[in-house]
């Protein structure tokens, strides 16, 4: 691809209501080959375009594809993953570093981020929340509360917590193991994205995988959830529904590196695989036995990963309470 086929610009769409109110974004197809949100914004766009949906509060700012590039490839990503190392990027080295210099101002100007995404192999929808209230240095935050409520209230069954402090901890890991060879991996920024870089400007936000990329009810997931959330920030004439019950929060604890081209799964996790402690998840190249260190989950699995990059997540389940 020669550089003139590459995307000149992000677009966004925003009404902004004559009467005050919070000022909520959502994002769809950050990753791009992610589109149940892209979606699920054109169908909203249409009803706020004809009059059947108004804003009455606050703004909306709606951007359909977050990266072009990946979009337009039918991609993950371009020439990075645009949901790592968020940041404003004085020296732009690729496509998705200047993807961040426009979208991190945008995210900075809202109070409140939805960000849409969906997921390669099968499983229920489920939620990104953001740590409890707290003043440490990893993500300090104090709109918990808040963002519980809004994770509640977009339809899912299930939540996952817990990604910045893991994330942290593989960083710590590997610096005093020496073994990784991705330098990214050692950055303790690489693990934020878009709701971890909102959350560092005073916003709130969850990341609400809709379903797995095919799945025909993805985008009807993705609709429903900014309906919702709209509804619960009081923006539009829209009825908010209770909040799902039985909501299962599952707290990621550890991160699991591939640390050899032949270390192996000793079957085909899905993600959120109930485990036993100590039951088999795969071997090491050099025979050594990789075992399920509690009563958990195994998230995120990829049989893929490259050596010395993310093999595995590990999650118990949370004893908070939303
Ligand atoms: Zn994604």
């Amino acid at each position: 691809m020669t550089s003139s086929e590459f995307p000149l610009s992000l677009q966004r769409h925003q009404f902004a209501a004559l009467e005050p109110g919070p000022r909520l974004l959502v994002l769809g197809a950050v990753h791009g080959n992610e589109t149940c949100g892209t979606r699920a914004i054109e169908r909203l766009l249409r009803e706020l375009d004809s009059g059947a949906l108004a804003i009455r509060r606050g703004l909306l700012t709606l951007v359909p594809v977050t990266n072009p590039l990946a979009y337009q490839k039918k991609q993950r990503q371009g020439e990075r993953n645009l949901n790592r190392n968020m940041r404003i990027n004085p020296a732009p080295a690729n496509f998705e570093d200047r993807i961040a210099n426009v979208l991190c101002p945008w995210i900075a100007e809202h109070d409140v981020l939805l960000d849409l995404h969906s997921f390669h192999t099968g499983g229920v929808p489920f939620a990104m929340l953001g740590p409890e209230d707290n003043r440490g240095d990893i993500e300090a935050f104090s709109h918990a509360a808040a963002e519980q409520r809004m994770a509640a209230h977009l339809g899912t069954t299930r939540i996952v917590e817990g990604w910045m402090t893991t994330y942290a901890r593989g960083v710590e890991r590997r610096r005093k193991e020496g073994k990784v060879s991705a330098p990214d991996l050692l950055d303790q920024g690489y693990g934020v994205g878009t709701t971890e870089f909102a959350r560092t400007r005073g916003a709130y936000g969850i990341t609400l995988e809709c379903g797995q990329h095919e799945d025909a009810q993805a985008p009807e997931v993705a609709y429903r959830a900014i309906r919702q959330t709209l509804a619960l920030l009081g923006m539009a004439d829209i009825a908010l529904q209770p909040p799902q019950a039985d909501i299962e929060i599952i707290r990621l604890v550890d991160v699991i590196d591939m640390e050899h081209a032949d270390d192996r799964f000793t079957r085909d996790w899905a993600s959120f695989d109930k485990v036993q402690k100590g039951d088999l998840i795969g071997h090491r190249q050099s025979g050594a036995a990789v075992t399920a260190p509690d009563d958990g989950y195994i998230v995120f699995p990829n049989p893929r990963a490259l050596t010395g990059n993310e093999w595995f997540y590990f999650g118990v389940k949370s004893d908070r309470r939303l």
